[in-house]
């Protein structure tokens, strides 16, 4: 089930396309070389603003950091794209979407140096449900470490949310899944802990929690961003620090975060439980502050939603 509503509008360079119409041409850059960067947000319809982006300008920081490191320059201001997210949801009459900006090169020529190649961008959304299915944030899932590493840092680089990393995120989610698995943890070169192969990873152990530095080929990610905060102001010591495969199997708890996943438990690392076996009460803790946000449990003192009906 793609959840995709084919009536839907695409901003495509500024215009406004029907579903059907927003296409590329088969001998664009991207379909060659997988030359892209892009994002994923949510709307959540939110208590008090209504339907309301979530972190909306980190995560266009972030597309405009990914286009830096491939030499991309997008053709249009970050205040533009930020609007532009926020008319797609609009524009559509949505009230929670998934949002999926995404900047390629197109069709110009096919030489590995891009000369003469435009760079184009387009921003769809879509209803997408609980990520990693819709018992796991209650009941956790069970995950095993994957025979696939995450990217060298030299090789290219983590910090940017590029199109073909996702490749080595296939490889890692089809294994797992092949497996009877929900989602795989890769581990970096040199075997400390990395992240999921769309989520970043998060652990619990005698009461501190722990996350993978950027340095440890990870993904910046805007969740893990927040919740760090979040469990900062709990109480809670965050340490981001290099972490060996074995403390998967030592942990009290362990979840994941994403803009899609959310807060996810893991309730499982290659069929050995974490902790209890099922979810533990600081993840607890932190979807409800999370999750609290949206039903306006908590307030937004961060000014992390922006709403779309204003
Ligand atoms: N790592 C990877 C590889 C991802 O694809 C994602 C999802 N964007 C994340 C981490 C989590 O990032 P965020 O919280 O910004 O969605």
């Amino acid at each position: 089930m793609s959840g995709f509503n084919e009536q839907a509008k695409i901003w495509y360079d500024g215009k406004w396309v029907d579903w059907k119409d927003a296409t590329v041409h088969v001998m664009a850059h991207v379909i060659h070389y997988g030359s892209s960067v892009f994002e994923g947000m949510r709307c959540y319809d939110t208590r008090h603003l209504g339907p309301a982006v979530f972190r909306l300008r980190e995560h266009i920081e972030r597309l405009f950091n990914s286009a830096k490191m491939y030499r991309m320059h997008i053709p249009f201001s970050m205040e533009e794209i930020i609007q532009a997210c926020v008319d797609v949801v609009k524009v559509n009459e949505m009230k929670e979407a998934y949002i999926r900006p995404v900047v390629f090169r197109g069709y110009g020529s096919l030489g590995v140096l891009p000369e003469g190649v435009p760079i184009n961008v387009v921003i769809g959304a879509w209803e997408w449900g609980k990520y990693l299915g819709p018992e796991a944030l209650e009941q956790g899932v069970d995950v095993c470490v994957s025979s696939w590493n995450r990217l060298a840092l030299n090789t290219m680089p983590s910090l940017a949310k590029a199109g073909a990393n996702y490749m080595n995120s296939q490889l890692i989610k089809m294994e797992a899944h092949e497996y009877g698995f929900a989602e795989g943890i890769a581990l970096n070169p040199e075997g400390y802990v990395s992240e999921g192969s769309g989520e970043n990873l998060f652990l619990v152990y005698k009461g501190k929690i722990y996350t993978p530095p950027l340095c440890a080929s990870i993904l910046p990610g805007i969740t893990r961003d927040t919740v760090i905060t979040l469990a900062r102001e709990l109480g809670y010591e965050v340490i981001e620090q290099m972490i060996p495969r074995s403390m998967l199997y030592l942990a009290d708890e362990l979840f994941f975060t994403g803009s899609a996943a959310e807060i996810t438990p893991i309730r499982s690392v290659d069929k050995i439980p974490v902790g209890e076996g099922k979810r533990g009460p600081v993840t607890k803790q932190l979807q409800e502050r999370f999750f609290g946000m949206m039903t306006g449990e908590y307030e937004d003192k961060y000014g992390w939603f922006t709403p779309v009906y204003s």
